[in-house]
């Protein structure tokens, strides 16, 4: 089976005191993991089981593609966290911040209103839409992907990546999100490869 849970890219305690092991325990081991699972089980003998999780989440519907999504979106989720990580980004990243939003203070306002305000379970994404940034919120396993804009960043807002830590103050975890855990390499990475394009 091609499909594997790919390893978190930092020990589970890493994170602490900005994001529990017992946070990474439960969302890592049991959500990411869980809807591996299950996605596994849903596209196993059908056409889907040959497709890449990309091509999947841009065809399927369903719980289809909502196990698929909340994979892809999992493991890039991860990746946008890093210990020590937080502030501002440099480069390309912080130029394109300051025109699209003005100031990164603003970025970070529009950003934690964006997660806060996403009503239920969902993501806040930077994405490069065109040739321009901006921030969206999606319901929940939802991905940019779908229509056709590239994710650069985003913040797992369902209730199970913050309550362990925050309870139920998302707006804290979204600060705490962008103080001390983004990782602003990840998203640059990301940009240069979109507008290398
Ligand atoms: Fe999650």
């Amino acid at each position: 089976m091609k499909f594997e849970l790919p390893p978190l890219p930092y020990a589970k305690y890493a994170l602490e005191p900005h994001m529990s092991k017992e946070t990474l325990e439960y969302h890592y081991e049991k959500h990411h993991r869980g809807y591996l699972k299950k996605l596994r089980e849903l596209i196993e003998g059908k056409p889907e089981a040959d497709k890449s999780l990309e091509e999947i989440i841009r065809t399927a519907d369903g719980p289809v593609f909502n196990d698929a999504a909340q994979v892809w979106n999992h493991t890039f989720f991860w990746q946008c966290m890093q210990p020590k990580g937080g502030g501002e980004p440099g480069g390309d990243m912080a130029h394109r911040i300051k025109e699209t939003f003005g100031s990164f203070e603003k970025f970070r306002e529009q950003f934690v209103a964006s997660g806060e305000g996403r009503f239920g379970s969902g993501y806040v994404w930077l994405i490069l839409d065109g040739s321009r940034l901006r921030l969206v919120d999606t319901p929940n396993a939802e991905n940019p992907l779908v229509r056709n804009q590239t994710p650069l960043l985003t913040c797992d807002v369902w209730e199970h990546a913050y309550y362990i830590d925050h309870r139920n103050d998302r707006a804290e975890y979204l600060d705490v999100f962008l103080r001390h855990l983004v990782n602003w390499d990840f998203a640059a990475e990301q940009l240069q490869r979109a507008t290398k394009r």
